[in-house]
């Protein structure tokens, strides 16, 4: 049927394809940008919710149940978590230095940390490395996986579950290593250009539609890359999870906790979605918010309405 080689290689082609188209986007428009802050963001998500539709996946779970739970996880970690850990993290890193070394962190010019190609090279290695094993530290660390355990309890990709994470788990991993980048003093430029190009693919990683990664497999986290660090059964030689990198997965490669099996030339997808030991998604986001820190406390009268009877 041609039809369906057509879907076959647009589902090869989509990928690079709206890669490069988004990126190009991010810097237009700052007049919607005035109306809509993140607007690049918004259409990325309904883009991806498109993609999901056309490229129907096999092993598809429905995540209405959760809608609720995932608007609120997007707007808190489109909007706020940012700003609210620029306030925490950006005074304590002009003080540590200051205080204990005595000078500031910041360089004098940008110009002494090199020439403006080399700074993006170093951003986009420097930033992908420090994600590559916080996510891994967060995997590894009983607290940290506290956090972020609730990423991975979701029972699908989805896109409108990418931001679904504990704020203080997202913000370690995708915030807190820009700011220190700013502070060090490297060209804010290089640094603007440098944040669509990481952050555009780990959103796309979350797509929930069967659309193929080619070899992008190999450079970039592509939601095939992605499915299998979301497999509920870790596969056989990794520990806790595979395929930690963020926005670029040659650092898998390199430290070996790559994994993305083949069968007849094509792609084997996990079966299951879901939390390595079997816990259920949550669905109420203040359980998210506040669990982990030991904060969550239900409502009296809802502890009152959920409590078994004795027997
Ligand atoms: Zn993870
Ligand atoms: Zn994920």
């Amino acid at each position: 049927m041609p039809s369906r080689k057509i879907l076959y290689a647009s589902s090869l082609l989509i990928l690079p394809i709206l890669y490069v188209a988004f990126y190009t986007i991010h810097f237009q428009g700052h007049v919607i940008e005035q109306w809509l802050p993140r607007w690049d963001r918004l259409l990325l998500l309904v883009t991806i919710i498109g993609l999901e539709r056309l490229y129907t996946y096999k092993y598809a779970v429905s995540q209405r149940a959760v809608l609720k739970r995932d608007i609120i996880a997007n707007v808190v970690n489109l909007y706020v978590t940012g700003a609210v850990a620029a306030m925490i993290v950006l005074p304590v890193l002009v003080f540590i230095p200051e205080h204990f070394l005595g000078r500031k962190l910041v360089f004098a010019s940008s110009e002494q940390l090199g020439p403006f190609w080399f700074q993006v090279m170093v951003i986009l290695l420097v930033v992908s490395f420090f994600r590559y094993w916080m996510h891994r530290m967060q995997h590894e660390n009983e607290f940290l996986w506290s956090l972020h355990s609730y990423h991975h309890r979701v029972t699908d990709l989805k896109a409108s579950n990418a931001e679904v994470s504990n704020p203080i788990d997202f913000a370690l991993r995708n915030i807190v290593i820009f700011l220190v980048l700013g502070i060090i003093g490297f060209d804010p430029f290089a640094i603007l250009i440098t944040v669509p190009a990481t952050n555009i693919t780990a959103t796309f990683s979350h797509c929930g539609g069967d659309v193929k990664g080619g070899v992008l497999n190999y450079f970039f986290v592509t939601p095939e890359v992605h499915r299998w660090h979301h497999s509920a059964k870790t596969p056989e030689g990794h520990k806790h999870s595979c395929n930690y990198g963020v926005e670029f997965i040659f650092w898998d490669i390199l430290f070996g906790t790559y994994y993305l099996p083949h069968k007849d030339g094509q792609t084997v997808n996990p079966e299951h979605i879901g939390h390595p030991g079997g816990l259920a998604d949550e669905s109420n986001y203040m359980k998210i918010l506040l669990a982990p820190l030991g904060l969550y406390r239900p409502l009296p009268w809802f502890k009152r309405a959920s409590r078994i009877p004795a027997e």
